[in-house]
C-alpha cells in the first residue's frame, strides 16, 4: 500500500511494513470444532466394534449419546449394522434406592461373575435425576473400583441428556452396541425411585430388586408396582448384627410375594440375603438370576418378552419422536406460550389451545411437503 508519510518530503514518522496478521482469532477454536465432527466413517465404527476394540465403542457410544443431528445420523446407522452381532447376552437390571448398595454390589457381582463363569460385562444406567443434576451418578467408574480396572468390563455412566424416554433409549441403543462388541453380560443399573425402574425393566431380561433390612417395616415404603416387575429380591448388608433383621426382611418378602398372582415367567421371584461389601452370598445371587434365565429360556419367556420389548421400544421411539418433532417446530415454537398465556388468562379452553396448535403444525407441515 502506498503511504505518504514514507515520501521522501515528509518530515514526520515513517510507517513501518507491518506483520502478517494470523487468519483466525483463536487457532484453538478450529480444535474444539473439530472435536465435534463425526470422527470415523460408520464402517470404522462397525469394524472397530465389531472387534471388540473398547476404545472404538467408546467412541461410538458418545455419538449415540450426542444430541447433534449429524451425530445421530452416523449413531443410528452404526446401530443398525451392529443389529444382527446383538442379543447374544443375559440382560440383568438392578435396582435399589439411593445407599441400598447398587454400586457395591455390581462391583462384587461383576468382578465374580467374570472371575468364576468368564465372558465379558458391560455395565450401564439409567439415571432419571441425570438431566437435572447435569451429572450421572450411577454407572460411575469410581464406585466399582475392582471392576472398573478390570479388563473384561465395560463402564458406562448413564446418558444426561433429554428426557428419561431419551435416556432410555439411549441406554437401550448402547446395548445394543456392546452386545455387538462381545459383551455377554449387561448390567443396567437404576436407581429405585420414580419411572426409571419401568424403563430398566423394558430392557433386561432380569430385574434384580436390592432391598434393606432393618427397620421392621420393609414392606410397607416399598411400591406395589416395583415388587410386581422384579424377577427377584435380595437383601443386601446381611452382615454383622444385620443378619438376622435381613432373614427375617427376606421372609416377609416370600410371604408377600405368595400373594401376588403368578408372573408370566412362571416362576415365583426368589429372595435372597447377602452382603455385596464382605462378598457373602454374592455366588448364590449370581445362581439365582442363572436358573431363572435358564427356566424362561426352557418356557419360551425369554423370547416373548425380549419380542414385546422389541414392539415396546418401537411405539416408544415413535412417541419420543412426534413429540420432538411437534415441539421443535418453529410454528408451535412461536404460538406456545401466547396459547399458554390464553390457556391461563382462561381465553381459551386447555383442549382448543391445544387443537390450535396442533392444527397449526399439521398445517406447516402440509406447506412444507
Ligand atoms: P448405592 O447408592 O445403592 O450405589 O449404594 P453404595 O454401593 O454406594 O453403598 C452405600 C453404602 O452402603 C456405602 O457406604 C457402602 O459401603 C455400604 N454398603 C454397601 N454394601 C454393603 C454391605 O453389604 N454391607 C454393609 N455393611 N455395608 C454396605
Amino acid at each position: 500500500m502506498e503511504h505518504p508519510e514514507n515520501s521522501s518530503e515528509y518530515a514526520g514518522l515513517q510507517v513501518n511494513a507491518g506483520v502478517a496478521q494470523p487468519t483466525i482469532v483463536n487457532p484453538y477454536l478450529n480444535k474444539m470444532r473439530k472435536r465435534r465432527q463425526v470422527l470415523f466413517t460408520v464402517s470404522e465404527y462397525v469394524e472397530g466394534i465389531l472387534k471388540g476394540d473398547v476404545t472404538r465403542l467408546s467412541q461410538a457410544v458418545t455419538l449415540v449419546e450426542s444430541t447433534l443431528p449429524e451425530h445421530q445420523t452416523v449413531a443410528q446407522e452404526v446401530i443398525e449394522k451392529c443389529l444382527p452381532f446383538s442379543g447374544n447376552s443375559i440382560r440383568v437390571g438392578i435396582s435399589g434406592v439411593p445407599g441400598a448398595g447398587k454400586s457395591t454390589s455390581i462391583d462384587a457381582f461383576g468382578v465374580h461373575l467374570l472371575d468364576n463363569y468368564g465372558g465379558k460385562l458391560a455395565v450401564l444406567a439409567i439415571d432419571p435425576s441425570s438431566e437435572k443434576t447435569k451429572g450421572s451418578i450411577l454407572g460411575d467408574k469410581t464406585r466399582m473400583e475392582k471392576l472398573s480396572v478390570h479388563p473384561k468390563s465395560f463402564i458406562r455412566p448413564s446418558p444426561t441428556a433429554g428426557s428419561l424416554g431419551g435416556v432410555a433409549r439411549k441406554t437401550r441403543e448402547t446395548i445394543i452396541l456392546c452386545e455387538a462388541a462381545g459383551y455377554n453380560n449387561i448390567f443396567v443399573e437404576t436407581v429405585g425411585v420414580g419411572q426409571s425402574e419401568t424403563a430398566c425393566h423394558s430392557m433386561v431380561d432380569y430385574f434384580l430388586l436390592i432391598q434393606l433390612a432393618g427397620t421392621g417395616d420393609e414392606l410397607q415404603g416399598i411400591k406395589r408396582g416395583i415388587m410386581e416387575i422384579s424377577d427377584g429380591i435380595v437383601i443386601n448388608k446381611a452382615d454383622g448384627d444385620n443378619i438376622d433383621r435381613a432373614n427375617l426382611a427376606a421372609t416377609q418378602f416370600r410371604n408377600a410375594l405368595h400373594l401376588f398372582p403368578m408372573p408370566e415367567s412362571g416362576l415365583i421371584p426368589e429372595v435372597r440375603c447377602y452382603s455385596g461389601f464382605y462378598g457373602i452370598g454374592i455366588d448364590e445371587v449370581l445362581q439365582m438370576i442363572f436358573h431363572f434365565i435358564d427356566h424362561v429360556k426352557a418356557n419360551g419367556y425369554f423370547q416373548y418378552r425380549r419380542n414385546e420389548q422389541a414392539k415396546y421400544w418401537m411405539y416408544e421411539s415413535i412417541n419420543e419422536q412426534l413429540r420432538n418433532s411437534f415441539y421443535y417446530n418453529p410454528v408451535v415454537k412461536a404460538k406456545i406460550s401466547q396459547a399458554e398465556q390464553d390457556v391461563l388468562g382462561g381465553k381459551v379452553t386447555s383442549f382448543v389451545a391445544a387443537n390450535r396448535l396442533i392444527d397449526s403444525y399439521l398445517n406447516e407441515l402440509r406447506g412444507n411437503s
